[in-house]
Parts: C-alpha cells; structure tokens; sequence
C-alpha cells in the first residue's frame, strides 16, 4: 500500500542506538541457537537469495536504474551476450551475484570441512586441524556504485560462514536500498538476515553495537571511522576502500585494443565511478599523442561523436558529486589541459568522457582519488619512471600495465604495490573468483570473493587431538638433573 513505503521511511529516521542493542541481541539470539552454524540453513537461504535474483531481476534493474540510470541494465536481456562490454556489465549486475551463490553452494560442504594440519614432534603422537567456524553477528555496510552486487557479495560471505548478519545500505543509492530492505524480508530468515537503512546517524547506532565482524565497502575517509568504532570493542574489520588506480602503458601494445580496454575500465565502468576504475594513465612523452588519438577513437565507437547524448553511459550519481568532479575540472592548474571532452551538464547530471594531458602532480586531480569520468595522463620520460611515481603515492587498490617486454612485466609485478593487477587489461580480474578482491595500504585491509569470503567471515580455529597414551614425564616439573641431560 501507499502507506508502506512512508512507514519505512519514520522507522528508518528512528533507529537508535537501543534499538541497535536490541537488534544486536537479537541476532546473538538467532546465532546461539546454532541453526545459522547448519549446513542446511546457509544452503536454504543461498537458495532464496539466488530465487530473489531470479524472480525480481527487473525490480533490481529498475531500482539500478533509478539510482544511477545504468544504460543496459534495462536492456540486457535482450542484448546477445557476445561483447566483451555487454559480457562485463551482465557480471557486475546480477550475474556477478548468481554465481557467487552458485559457486557457495557447490563448494560449501568442501569449505566448510576442517583442515586438516601437520603436527610436531613436541606433541607426538597426535593430529590436528583447522576448524572454520562463524564468529557471530556481523555487519556489512555498502556503497552506491554498485549498489546490489557490492551489498548482496558480502551478505552471501557472511552467510556462506554461518553467521547472523546485518546489511547497511548506501543511502546514496536509495531505491536499491529500499529494495533490498524489501527482498530480504520477503525472500530471507528475517531472525538472523536483516537490513538497516539509512545514513550517518543510523550507521554510527550500528557502530556504537558490539559486532564480531564489520565488512565496510566505501572511502578510506570512511574507513577510519569504522576503524575507530571497531577498535572499542576490538572487533576484527575487513575496509574495501579505494584510490589512485594507475594505468601505465609502454609503446609496444596493440593500440587498438588497449585503447578499448582502458575505455571499457574507466567509462564503461560506472563513468569512472568505479573503484578499480582506472584513476590516472601513465605513458611516455612520445607515445602520449598516438594514445590520446585511440582513446578518442575509442570513445567515439562507443558512446558516439557526442558522448553527452550517448544512452551507454551512466550519469553522475548525485550532485554533490557532480560538484566535486566540476571542481576538479576548473582548478587553475588543471585549466586548459583538457586534450578530449570536457563537455557536462549539471541538470541532468553528466559529464563527458574527459582526458587531460600532463596536469601537475599538486593538482587535485592528481591528489584525490577522483571516481568519475575524468582521465589524466601523465608523461615520463621512460616508462619504467612511472613505477616510481606509483610508488610516490598511497598504495593503490588496483593497478595496470599494457606492454608487450615480459621484464617489464615481471618488474611491474615486482615492484609495485597494489590491492590487485591485471596485465594488458583493465578491471577484469575482479571477476576470478579463485583470486582474492580487495586493498593494501590505503585501499584497505582483508579480501573477499569465492573461497575467500567464506574465509573473511570465519575464525580458523586451531585443534589438536591427542590420546591419553605416549605421555613422558620429562616434560613435567620437578626439572632434575636426569631430565635435563635427555
Ligand atoms: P562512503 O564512505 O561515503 O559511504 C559508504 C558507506 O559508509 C555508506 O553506507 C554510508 O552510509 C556510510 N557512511 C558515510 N559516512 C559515514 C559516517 N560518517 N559514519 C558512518 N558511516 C558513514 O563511500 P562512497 O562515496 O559511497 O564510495 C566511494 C568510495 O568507495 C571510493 O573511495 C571507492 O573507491 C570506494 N569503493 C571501494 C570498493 C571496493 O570494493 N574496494 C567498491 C566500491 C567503492
């Protein structure tokens, strides 16, 4: 009813700190009566997550639409899944979702079963292993820019290691977190599965609680907060942050296709709202020119000679983002270095797909993690100079490196710090779910995906067995002399 929705809204502006307690004991409740711990429970409600996704696709398209006009998420269906972009966009979407509960739910038993470990000499005879165990009730938080999948990814984490677990939305994206709150009563155990929403006064009634676990997705600004809260009850935090993802491409690639792959990870990304979007280029001096003409070629194949009028690219989630982007875009230093684009339109939110040329490190541009559609290039004068630019700034989340010189390669890998990496690609390897997805440094602490989110979501518990036989008594005081000559 039309009364519905205005009720969600006045309890969400009343949820306190008490009723944070309440929810908190709550879910310890549910927890400690075991049945989150069951194989059975963590596969029934993988299944109705996975039911979710399938019944309502098109109310989470809607909503995702709503949130950040997401151009094919509408169409996607009817769209061959034959191209890399389209390929990519289906996997952020719902079916990045699908197949983390799919893969949960054939691996789950093998997951879930102990380890078994190697033993000393000091505890001969005897065995050993390591129990994966739930830690109790955890909270997820999450952001706007992909407001489903990086909500639902961790929730399935969580429920995968057998815990009570509780989502806090982005308010940034609010049809997608009111949908969500929705879906999860309808479809999930409402005793031990819930969603919070709401913005800083009802995340900080989150963080005053005692969780086991806190799974923050956002900026390190952020961060810190969560940090800080969960350092008062000593509760164990997995920061997805974000940063200055670098891009450096050597002379010696495939133009044309590193051009496309560099539009795909920055543009076709969310507008560059993305946080393994590539943030900065890196190139020499004489190549930068051949670049820029590829990239704007690339553009143009994608979003058309006017990108502005383009129904593939996202528009600028909110206003005051759209400020700052805008304000990145008019700093004096930065002026007049814009080499493709530039266009934008504050009604409606958008900005074109815009690359300077050689800004100075001090700009803002260069300083600030900038999540939006704005490219900077950076010339050296040899590209193995760019590493120890990389190197200059706070470790990045992702980083990237075009070349054909397998030792450029290998010293790229070597020498340089970053949550993750592709190599002659752009953002792909989010979707390997047998490598770990998350920061270093400043991009943040702990990982998730496939295995290891069953693991960011449970303690390993250390167990060793022994027998009552194979006792010495030379390991008991009193110490004497014949003991000590053994
Ligand atoms: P944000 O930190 O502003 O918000 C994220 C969450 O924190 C929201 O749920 C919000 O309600 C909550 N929050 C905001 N202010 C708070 C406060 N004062 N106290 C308590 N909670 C608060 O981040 P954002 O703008 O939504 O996201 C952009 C950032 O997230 C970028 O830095 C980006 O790189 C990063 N990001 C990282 C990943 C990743 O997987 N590592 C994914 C997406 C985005």
């Amino acid at each position: 009813s039309a009364k519905l929705p205005i009720m969600m809204e006045e309890k969400k502006k009343t949820f306190d700190a008490n009723e944070a307690a309440l929810l908190v004991k709550e879910l310890n409740e549910s927890f400690r009566t075991g049945k989150t711990k069951s194989y059975e429970w963590r596969v029934s409600q993988l299944k109705s997550i996975e039911k979710m996704v399938v019944e309502r696709e098109k109310d989470i398209c809607e909503a995702l639409y709503k949130d950040l006009s997401k151009p094919l998420f509408l169409r996607f269906k009817s769209i061959p899944i034959s191209n890399i972009m389209s390929k990519m966009l289906a996997f952020f979407l719902i079916a990045m979702v699908k197949s983390s509960c799919k893969e949960a739910l054939k691996e789950l038993k093998h997951w879930m079963k102990p380890e078994k470990a190697k033993t000393s000499m000091e505890t001969y005879p005897s065995s050993a292993e390591i129990v994966s165990e739930p830690l109790g009730a955890v909270l997820v938080i999450s952001t706007w820019n992909y407001p489903f999948a990086l909500s639902v990814k961790p929730v399935i984490g969580a429920i995968t290691a057998g815990n009570a677990t509780v989502l806090k939305p982005s308010e940034i994206a609010p049809a997608t977190s009111s949908l969500l709150s929705k879906l999860f009563e309808e479809y999930l155990d409402r005793s031990a599965v819930r969603v919070i929403e709401g913005d800083v006064p009802q995340t900080t009634a989150l963080l005053e609680q005692k969780w086991d676990k806190i799974f923050y997705t956002g900026s390190p600004r952020v961060g810190h907060i969560i940090m800080t809260a969960a350092a008062k009850h000593l509760t164990p935090v997995v920061l997805e942050l974000g940063g200055k993802c670098p891009a450096v491409i050597d002379s010696d690639v495939d133009l044309q296709v590193t051009a496309r792959r560099i539009v795909a990870g920055k543009w076709q990304a969310n507008n560059g709202q993305a946080c393994i979007s590539v943030d900065y280029i890196i190139t020499t001096k004489d190549f930068a020119p051949k670049l820029i003409d590829a990239l704007r070629k690339g553009i143009e194949e994608c979003f058309g000679t006017d990108p502005m009028e383009s129904k593939d690219i996202s528009r600028i989630v909110s206003s005051n983002h759209f400020s700052r982007l805008q304000s990145l875009m008019d700093e004096y230093k930065v002026y007049n270095k814009i080499v493709v684009g530039g266009q934008r339109n504050q009604k409606e939110l958008k900005i074109a797909p815009t690359i300077f040329l050689d800004v100075p490190g001090d700009s803002q541009l260069m300083q600030e993690e900038i999540f939006g559609p704005l490219l900077p290039i950076i010339t050296v004068e040899n590209v193995k100079d760019s590493i120890d630019l990389i190197n200059s700034k706070p470790k990045p989340l992702a980083a990237y490196l075009f070349t054909n010189n397998d030792k450029l390669k290998n010293y790229f890998v070597q020498s340089v710090s970053s949550g993750g990496m592709a190599i002659n690609d752009t953002v792909l390897h989010v979707t390997v779910s047998s490598l770990p997805f998350g920061g270093v440094g400043e991009s943040g602490m702990g990982s998730y995906h496939g295995k290891f989110s069953f693991d960011a979501f449970s303690h390993k518990k250390a167990v060793l067995y022994r027998s009552f036989s194979g006792d010495s008594s030379v390991r008991y005081p009193p110490y004497t002399p014949e003991k000590q000559k053994l």
